[in-house]
């Protein structure tokens, strides 16, 4: 890890912060309550804001999340992933050794979650991961008033700034009507992004069965579980000939595999954030690249620190210097952390 930039001028605040929560080699460590948020190794507490296989490792003492989280865990790692695991449902505010702590809503996939922690008047935030836009499959960003707010930057360069999801899934299904003779195989990361896509498929009016790799078959059944209607989905299985004209969705690393043969001639198309990138498509040979993004953009990013206008923005991992440099111009104070283990789960 390099050292953090420190940017603060306020040593009154950098000292109660001390014992509130303090970015270490681990993970962010919140001493007065003894837990870590997100460790990247297994440690006795840990409050976890997504299932995402980078944020929600196995082998914790004592996992606390919301309930969604606990079952995509449960789903991911078996039923004992950690000696205890308690729920915590958003807008529940519960104390853990000194300090208050909550979770908000943090619109990135199912489950996923800010965590707030509070003591003596002094609020602190760390976002996760997060976006802005609506997403049928998990509920909207909270944006909770903080004097230190944590946000991620895989996005953070202007040059980031997603077109509208209506938009990307009218390309596939334009698509879909152009090429009847051909499959359409589609990369989505298997939670969240996958169910995001059906669900966007649902509302764009697409009623025909979505067939989908066996890789996401429970954690569609748990959205599902948690009331996110995907519509008739069937296995990937059968001859060539009955997926001409079909869709569909299998994880990223599908894509490239000998799995993705007994498709007719298969339009291969990703969903990621990533996509806007054209030499990212080219390199994994995308046809048709979708740009659809779990992460907040330049515009997202921007737009949550003006709204929340925190005291101070602390930046955890992804392009954290033009968020920082931004965050400063407009009257901020921002410092990288450089948290290590943190990548984006399309990034593969
Ligand atoms: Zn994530
Ligand atoms: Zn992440």
């Amino acid at each position: 890890m390099r050292k953090p930039e420190f940017m603060i001028a306020d040593p009154v605040l950098s000292r109660r912060l001390e014992s509130v929560l303090r970015p270490t080699p681990d993970g962010l460590w919140c001493p007065e309550g003894a837990f870590f948020i997100d460790p990247p190794r297994p440690v006795e507490r840990a409050v976890i804001t997504h299932g995402h296989a980078d944020h929600a490792r196995a082998g914790h003492g004592s996992v606390l999340a919301t309930p969604e989280t606990l079952a995509i865990m449960g789903e991911r790692y078996g039923r004992d992933f950690a000696v205890h695991a308690q729920p915590l449902a958003y807008g529940e505010r519960i104390t853990v050794g000194k300090v208050e702590l909550s979770l908000a809503p943090a619109g990135h996939v199912l489950g996923s979650a800010q965590a707030t922690i509070r003591r003596g008047g002094l609020t602190v935030t760390a976002s996760g991961d997060y976006k802005r836009r609506r997403d049928p499959t998990c509920i909207p960003f909270e944006p909770v008033p903080s004097d230190v707010f944590i946000t991620e930057a895989t996005f953070g360069l202007p040059v980031f700034r997603h077109p509208p999801d209506v938009h990307e899934i009218a390309r596939l299904l334009r698509s879909v009507q152009q090429f009847p003779e051909r499959a359409h195989l589609v990369g989505a990361y298997a939670l969240g992004k996958a169910q995001r896509v059906i669900r966007l498929l649902r509302e764009a009016g697409y009623d025909e069965t979505i067939y989908v790799h066996g890789a996401l078959e429970r954690l569609n059944r748990l959205y599902e579980h948690f009331g996110v209607d995907l519509g008739p989905l069937a296995p990937a299985t059968g001859s060539k000939a009955d997926f001409a004209g079909r869709i569909i969705i299998a994880p990223p690393s599908a894509l490239a595999d000998r799995w993705s043969r007994r498709f007719p001639d298969p339009v291969t198309a990703f969903a990621s954030g990533w996509m806007s990138v054209r030499a990212r498509a080219r390199q994994r040979g995308v046809e048709l690249p979708l740009v659809l993004s779990d992460h907040a953009d330049w515009d997202e990013l921007t737009d949550t620190l003006t709204e929340l206008s925190p005291q101070e923005v602390w930046i955890t991992h992804g392009r954290d210097d033009a968020l920082r440099r931004w965050a400063e111009l407009n009257g901020l104070k921002a410092r990288a952390l450089h948290l290590v283990g943190y990548e984006d789960e399309d990034d593969d």
